[in-house]
């Protein structure tokens, strides 16, 4: 179930309907400014919404209010065992605190900081780990480490409801992708806050990137969850953010950019369009718009599935076609293919986002497609096709079938 309840982490409305914002987590020592804001900085550039920052060491707390002056985007402070560190943090300007209130000390450590929390404005956000479960919930964590994550997370939250604090999120986080949906889904029925959610130490950018984009994917379908942050084996944050970003746009969540499209190849391929597709990668990071692009490796499916994309390129052998929603625009040496559409791309920029076209040209790329085009091939597109209609047609007959029947309409029940 989706958030109702909303907060405000700096400018970042979380929770209550806004859009889900992207984390990301500094990995240079906090008490290093100029490295930190380095990486702060190529986040935000990124999209990071916001940014954490880990909070061991009384200098790192210090270095907050020089780091918070200069982000561009709120920083939230990450605290564990030491009360004192989130006084400090919430005094030196951090827009949130993380903390986990079974290990800062107690009830009355806990009141503190939500006093403080309070008096500044600063909301919290209330972590819980697999790895850390408050002992009473030990033996249940054996028996089903599901609900003892949410029974975690639920004590966590009347604890601040009893100090009568409701400016927080909450995160419950686990290594297991199943745990991390399971539980989720549970503590969205219970809770009414936003939910920050991550799949914690998920691994390299290929695994790590996987794993959070099934266990957060399946959760943000679902409407649950407010705020992400992927976990990778990385020192550059702003990969965690370009793995996020994806998450949301393939979702349909957010737009962010361009959105690249290209067919998984297969033998009739005839261009080395492994370079060209992470050359096109590369080169659309640049645009701002969600303009969609598309690749295809061959010309033996016509334009296809590929006729709603806002740009696109098919290749062969020598030559290859650039067209734009479906229609032809030019044909050029396959060497060529890359540099020619951005240079369409730019041109659309510069005519007001509008296709400038060159009737010669694609008239010429038109004949090259129709000499290339194969409409018999079984290619992997035309097979999808095919069954994606006969799912249909089944459906459809069984649904004729079903309002044929004698007892359609007849409601059946033993009362
Ligand atoms: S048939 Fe489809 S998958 Fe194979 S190269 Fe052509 S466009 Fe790509």
């Amino acid at each position: 179930m989706a958030s109702h309840k909303q907060i405000r982490v700096g400018d970042v409305l979380i929770g209550g309907g806004a859009p889900v914002a992207v984390q990301t987590m500094t990995k240079t020592e906090t008490a290093n400014v100029a490295a930190t804001l380095e990486q702060i900085r190529r986040a935000a550039e990124v999209g990071a919404d916001l940014v954490r920052v880990a909070v061991p060491r009384d200098e790192d707390a210090e270095a907050l209010r020089e780091i918070v002056a200069g982000s561009p985007v709120p920083i939230i402070a990450d605290i564990h065992f030491n009360h004192t560190l989130a006084l400090k943090a919430i005094r030196n300007g951090a827009a949130c605190v993380r903390l986990n209130p079974g290990n800062i000390g107690g009830r009355d450590k806990v009141a503190e900081v939500v006093a403080l929390a309070r008096e500044a404005q600063t909301p919290l956000r209330i972590g819980v780990n697999s790895g850390s479960l408050p002992a009473h919930l030990r033996d249940l964590e054996y028996e089903d480490p599901i609900e003892a994550l949410v029974q975690a997370a639920v004590g966590f939250v009347e604890l601040m409801e009893s100090l009568d604090f409701t400016d927080f999120k909450v995160s419950m986080k686990s290594t297991s992708v199943p745990n991390t949906i399971a539980s989720n889904r549970l503590l969205s029925e219970r809770i009414p806050y936003p939910l920050h959610l991550g799949v914690t130490e998920a691994g390299t950018k290929w695994t790590g990137s996987l794993k959070s984009a099934v266990g957060l994917g399946t959760l943000l379908a679902d409407g649950i969850g407010d705020t992400i942050r992927i976990s990778l084996s990385t020192f550059q944050a702003e990969e965690e953010v370009k793995v996020a970003w994806e998450i949301l746009k393939a979702l349909k969540l957010r737009e962010r950019g361009p959105v690249l499209i290209a067919c998984p190849t297969c033998g009739r391929l005839q261009f080395d369009m492994d370079s060209v597709v992470v050359e096109i990668e590369r080169r659309l990071e640049a645009y701002p718009d969600p303009i969609e692009v598309s690749v295809l490796g061959c010309a033996v499916n016509g334009i296809g599935e590929a006729r709603h994309a806002d740009f696109g390129i098919t290749g062969a052998k020598d030559a290859g076609m650039i067209f734009s929603r479906g229609e032809p625009l030019k044909k050029v040496p396959t060497g060529q293919l890359v540099d020619e559409l951005f240079a369409e791309i730019d041109r659309w920029y510069a005519a007001g986002k509008t296709i400038v076209r060159d009737e010669r040209a694609a008239a010429e790329a038109a004949q090259w497609l129709s000499e290339n085009e194969d409409t018999s091939a079984m290619t992997p597109e035309r097979l999808a096709a095919l069954e994606e209609e006969a799912v249909r047609a089944q459906q459809a007959a069984e649904a004729e079938l079903a309002e044929r029947s004698p007892v359609a309409g007849r409601r059946f029940s033993r009362d």
